[in-house]
Order: C-alpha cells, then structure tokens, then sequence
C-alpha cells in the first residue's frame, strides 16, 4: 500500500464529474486500498477518489470504532448510487480533508439506501443513517465535483476558499512563487 497526496481546494481536479469503473480489478483494489491508508494517515472518516487526483467513482469510509454498534470496517464503494433517501433531514458540522481546518453545518436526508460494488466486485446494497449517512453522501458528492462548501451560502463559501487560497500560497516555499 501507498500513502497518496490528498489535493486541497481550490483545486480544478476537485470539480470534476468522475467516470464509472468498469469492473472492480487488481488496479481498482490497489487504489481503494492506498484510499484508507491515505485516509487512515490524514487522519479522516472518508476519501473520495478525486481528492487523490483519480477521476473514476470510487469511496472509502470507515468511522470510529466509537461510534456505537456500527462495526468499524472499511466501506469500499465503487459506482456507488442512491436508492432512496428518507425524507427526515439531518445536521452536521462536516469537515474535508480537501479543505483542512474548516467546517460548516450541511442539511442533508438523514437516511440513504446505497448500491455499489465492494472491494471484491460484489453488488451490495446498504441502508445507513446517522454520520455514515451523511459521510457516504459527502463523498458521493466529490464524485461529482460537490464540495461540502457548495451546501452554503454563497458569502460563507467565499470566506472559506479565500482563506484556503491564502494559507497555501503562504505554505509554499518561497522559490517556488512565481
Ligand atoms: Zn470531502
């Protein structure tokens, strides 16, 4: 396994609509997992395949073992896709590992069922609510080019980006400016 570069946003390869994955092989597997260790070392709860620079339909989530009776694995989804989504809400102060040290609250359905293709090619079906609702809805977004900042009003988001945007020019070495 492989630690990859997580991209921060601004990014224009964070924009991008991915393309679907063919069949889940040796390739797609190594990728998903460089994924969770890439995930596991930021460290973070989901990673989305655009964030390391791969344009192709692919998550991985894992919550904390804390989180109750949800077993701590690793949700390896390939062309995942929204069956159903309830029509009760929910809130969360949601983070990304694209866009380090910022949150904001995002309404989102507060139950999805998912289908998509596990780390052995397998078509799965899953219903889940509570955070790993909301985090396999944030990471289905990046597969589409939705940032969790796309949620917000217009002015927060502006906020956010200026800042990203400034905190990466000044982390740059000073060669490198142009
Ligand atoms: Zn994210």
């Amino acid at each position: 396994m492989a630690k990859l570069e997580i991209i921060i946003a601004p990014d224009p390869r964070l924009k991008r609509v991915c393309k679907p994955v063919a069949c889940v092989d040796a390739r797609i597997r190594k990728l998903m997992d460089d994924m969770l260790e890439t995930m596991h070392a930021a460290p973070g709860i989901g990673l989305a395949a655009p964030q390391v620079g791969v344009a192709e339909r692919i998550i991985v989530v894992e919550l904390d073992a804390a989180d109750g009776d949800d077993p701590r694995r690793p949700y390896f989804m390939a062309n995942p896709e929204i069956l159903w989504t309830s029509e009760e809400r929910a809130t969360y102060d949601e983070g990304c590992l694209s866009l380090p040290d910022h949150y904001a609250d995002v309404v989102r359905p507060a139950s999805v069922r998912v289908r998509y293709l596990d780390h052995d090619n397998e078509s799965r079906e899953i219903e889940a609510d509570g955070l790993l609702a909301t985090c396999i809805q944030h990471e289905m977004d990046h597969l589409d080019g939705v940032l969790f900042v796309d949620h917000i009003s217009a002015l927060k988001r502006g906020i956010i980006l200026r800042k990203l945007r400034k905190t990466h020019k000044s982390g740059a070495p000073a060669l490198a400016r142009p």
